[in-house]
């Protein structure tokens, strides 16, 4: 693939944050983006990185109306020799490609992604911050521009990258969060909770505010159908740790398949724990709890790699896991897959790609 590059002028240069001074999470962008365009009939053309900055797009573009919309999100990990790497970056795009299909929208080539991925790094690399915890974070996202006002297919569709430089997810650190059950929400029966795109966020935005007006930080989802099994934690998969097997939803459909979640069961069994991918329901959780089975709960995802849980608000009634504290398990996986993504423990299951 050729990636016609235009670079920043040196008065489009951004000031980058000073070593210490707190990035946030998506708050600040880097200098360039990556973009290609989609034609029906002709496939992706002109892909190119140019200094980042606002999309001119039709307000009649399908995206704006109907959500033809998908993306993802990784992470570029400086190591402490100055390489940068990204975690496992393949599954993002295969990803990426499932969830297109789901929203009828075109495929990209995944090895031409990796390139184009790379290349956005490496223009950037001087924005992949050194500090412990810290990293680029890469959004590619697809959207449907044609201009028109009919519900159907778009014809025309425009594909970007941008990059922001992120700190822990959540201020507040590795320290548990509460979190609440929506009963009187759900995301939807069926949907399209197995695909990365814009309308399951935005069906969980009441829940959320409710959530945190009850002093709660994340919802947890129920089932659509009937309100009763386990899905995910505001947008990230979730473990229970019952006595000392890890229980985590199975992929019915209407969960997002995570990496993280994925690299969570992968690790677990390679320690020789029994990991479960099954149906659990709230009742299941709630009886655990009373009966002091329930060790720990913590939530997935590459934002936050891991987040324990330490409260759990159901029915009226809140629950504390493991004392409010961060479980060991939870811990150990945590220190365990931050020491692989940067590179401090080495990686034997092949999961860090050189960035550049
Ligand atoms: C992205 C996402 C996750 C986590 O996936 P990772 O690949 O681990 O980052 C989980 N749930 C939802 C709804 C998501 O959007």
């Amino acid at each position: 693939m050729k990636i016609e590059i235009t670079r920043a002028t040196s008065e489009q240069l951004k000031k980058k944050p000073a070593p210490g001074a707190g990035v946030g999470f998506g708050q600040i962008f880097t200098d360039h983006m990556f973009l290609m365009d989609y034609e029906e009939g002709k496939g992706w053309l002109n892909p190119r990185i140019q200094p980042y900055g606002p999309l001119s797009l039709d307000p009649a573009a399908l995206v704006f109306h109907y959500g033809q919309e998908v993306f993802e999100g990784l992470k570029a990990y400086r190591w402490q020799d100055g390489d940068i790497y990204l975690f496992r970056p393949r599954l993002n795009y295969e990803r990426l490609n499932r969830s297109a299909r789901t929203l009828c929208m075109p495929t990209v080539d995944v090895e031409d992604m990796l390139e184009a991925t790379r290349k956005l790094v490496w223009l950037e690399r001087d924005w992949v911050p050194s500090e412990p915890g810290l990293s680029l974070y890469l959004r590619p996202n697809m959207i449907a521009v044609e201009a028109a006002l009919g519900v159907r297919v778009s014809a025309k569709y425009l594909f970007y990258i941008i990059a922001t430089p992120v700190g822990a997810y959540d201020a507040r650190g590795f320290d548990p969060v509460g979190v609440y059950v929506a009963e009187e929400y759900t995301r939807g029966p069926a949907g399209q909770g197995e695909a990365k795109t814009r309308g399951n966020y935005a069906v969980g935005l009441l829940a959320h505010q409710e959530a945190h007006r009850l002093g709660f930080n994340q919802v947890l989802w129920l089932d659509g159908m009937e309100g009763r099994y386990v899905e995910e934690v505001g947008t990230s998969n979730i473990f229970f740790r019952l006595d000392d097997e890890l229980i985590t939803p199975s992929l019915t459909g209407t969960i997002l398949p995570g990496i993280t979640r994925d690299s969570v069961i992968h690790i677990a069994r390679h320690w020789g724990l029994k990991v479960a991918e099954r149906r659990i329901s709230i009742d299941e959780v709630i009886v655990a709890i009373e009966r002091g089975r329930l060790k720990e709960v913590f939530a997935t995802g590459t934002a936050t790699v891991i987040t324990p849980v330490g409260r759990l608000a159901y029915s009226g009634k809140t629950y504390v896991i493991n004392g409010g504290k961060t479980g060991s398990l939870a811990q150990e996986l945590h220190d365990y897959l931050v020491g692989i993504q940067y590179g401090i423990i080495r990686d034997p299951h092949g999961w860090m790609e050189r960035g550049v």
